[in-house]
């Protein structure tokens, strides 16, 4: 049975990298008939952000990723918070204890930092754990008087030095790490009862039946320690199998991701706004700045994957189809953010009128329109071409709500003839002459009208844009006419005259 989980500690806004970590783990559960966790490791309380947690669910699930499991739908693993499990992890600390695996440690700070002065690259190991004060060096009686006179202590994992340990990783393979480069990782601390985040998250894997830990590069370091915690444990026959994504790096491939280069180049890196609650900094969101969450899961899906041809349009299913880790790129994917909005661009072409007239409906709220439904929805079909975001829809089309309030000027110089404001005039009367005021009809009588006159059908045209636009865009000029109708026409017509 297939079972992963998305495992975010809640410091803060969801990272569009961190998004994709959990599109991924989505994406392979179902398409192996497994179960998609949720499970908030929030065990150091320095680093918690109120709001995060929330945050997380909304996001995800306005994407369309339903978790199995979590803290806000329960399930037969839970609970799903790391801190609601707290009475759990003392009993595995002391398995390691008792094993001989782990041992307590008394150094305050200040002993530790006066030791990193001393020594030159401290790690505290095998090397140096014979100069420190634990339970290694110290007798049964000095602990015993430390921890009944209540001095804090933490527990750390006893790595053998000189060893090669092996983490057998989907993408990469064999990713050999020799343990002296490991430090004695501390796993709890007895200052607030908490383990640390490698601890929990072993313990919690293993209870909650993980069968797959898919994350990000940056645990790669942590595996190896990982490894050696199943090992300790004796759980290794029943070790997930890990996989390591490579990181979303800046659109020019130097370096990782970062809010910075969002903010530098115009693009959001969150998938929701998100307003910091202690600077109240607000960061752009996708779905605010006009995404939609099915453009953004198939952007998302190939920043690090590919089908193995060139198909770049997939919906969900397609892709609980389509994916597999072993397709999955051991380098870093650039994010190419102009690309993310040609999706966008092409999953609003691909969407209904009315459903975009629903989410065209508050930012016209906001401008102060009011109009009927089946109006939107006919001018949202005439312009969703020129739309990448949703407010694009506004921009393009804000003329068929409200009549131009004045002219640009540079239009005006090129495009308003010395002749153009007698023939507008003209027009307006063989306007007015028609009663079938569809599209087609107009253009064949003014066309005819134009050729009769011997005028010239460009300058007319361009002037007569320019009195019912403001400018020199949008689509098709007979449709905007008929869509906003013969008495608007002759009234625009009328004002750009006067
Ligand atoms: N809590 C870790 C994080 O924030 C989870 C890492 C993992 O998936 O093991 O990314």
């Amino acid at each position: 049975q297939v079972r992963v989980r998305f495992a975010p500690s809640p410091t803060g806004p969801l990272h569009i990298g961190g998004v994709r970590t959990a599109l991924y783990n989505y994406l392979f559960a179902k398409q192996q008939g497994g179960d998609f966790i949720l499970r908030i490791e929030d065990t150091d309380s320095q680093r918690f952000v109120p709001g995060a947690e929330e945050y997380i669910i909304e996001a995800l699930t306005w994407l369309g990723l339903n978790f199995d499991e979590g803290t806000h739908v329960g399930g037969q693993y839970g609970p799903y918070r790391q801190s609601d499990r707290k009475h759990i992890y003392k009993e595995y600390v002391d398995i390691l204890l008792n094993k001989g695996a782990a041992y307590m440690a008394f150094d305050t700070p200040a002993e530790l930092d006066a030791k990193r002065a001393e020594i030159e690259n401290f790690q505290y190991d095998a090397s140096t754990r014979g100069l420190m004060k634990n339970s290694l060096t110290l007798s049964q009686e000095e602990v015993q008087t430390l921890i009944d006179k209540g001095e804090n202590y933490v527990v750390r994992f006893k790595i053998e030095p000189n060893e090669d340990i092996t983490v057998d990783d989907l993408i990469r393979g064999k990713v050999v790490i020799n343990s002296s480069e490991l430090d004695d990782k501390v796993l709890f601390k007895s200052a607030d009862n908490l383990p640390t985040y490698h601890l929990a998250n072993i313990v919690d894997d293993h209870l909650m039946e993980i069968s797959h830990v898919i994350r990000g590069e940056e645990w790669l370091p942590s595996a190896p320690l990982h490894v050696l915690l199943y090992r300790a444990f004796g759980w290794t026959d029943i070790m997930p199998k890990f996989t390591h994504l490579a990181l979303l790096l800046k659109p020019d491939g130097k370096g990782k991701l970062s809010k910075r280069d969002g903010d530098r180049l115009g693009f959001p890196v969150f998938p929701l706004l998100w307003t910091d609650p202690k600077t109240q900094e607000v960061s752009s969101g996708y779905r605010e700045s006009g995404y939609l969450p099915s453009a953004v899961v198939n952007f998302l899906a190939l920043l690090g994957w590919n089908p193995g041809n060139d198909q770049e349009i997939m919906s969900m299913e397609e892709l609980i189809k389509l994916f597999s880790i072993e397709r999955c790129s051991k380098s870093g994917a650039k994010f190419d953010f102009e690309k993310g909005k040609w999706f966008n661009h092409q999953y609003i072409q691909a969407t209904s009128n009315e459903e975009l007239a629903k989410l065209f409906e508050p930012i016209l709220q906001k401008e102060g329109v009011n109009a009927k439904v089946e109006y939107i929805e006919t001018v949202v079909g005439l312009i969703k071409e020129r739309a990448n975001l949703i407010p694009d829809l506004w921009d393009q089309s804000s003329f068929f709500f409200k009549a131009p309030d004045s002219y640009d000027e540079k239009v005006i110089k090129k495009r308003w003839k010395e002749d153009s404001s007698a023939q507008i005039s003209e027009l307006s009367d063989v306007l007015n002459a028609i009663s079938d005021f569809s599209a087609h009809n107009q253009e064949e009588i003014v066309k005819q009208w134009i050729e009769d006159k011997g005028y010239h059908l460009g300058n007319i045209m361009n002037a007569f844009r320019l009195a019912i636009v403001g400018e020199s865009k949008g689509p098709h000029m007979f449709d905007i006419t008929a869509t906003i109708g013969k008495e608007e026409t002759l009234n625009r017509l009328k004002t750009a005259i006067s």
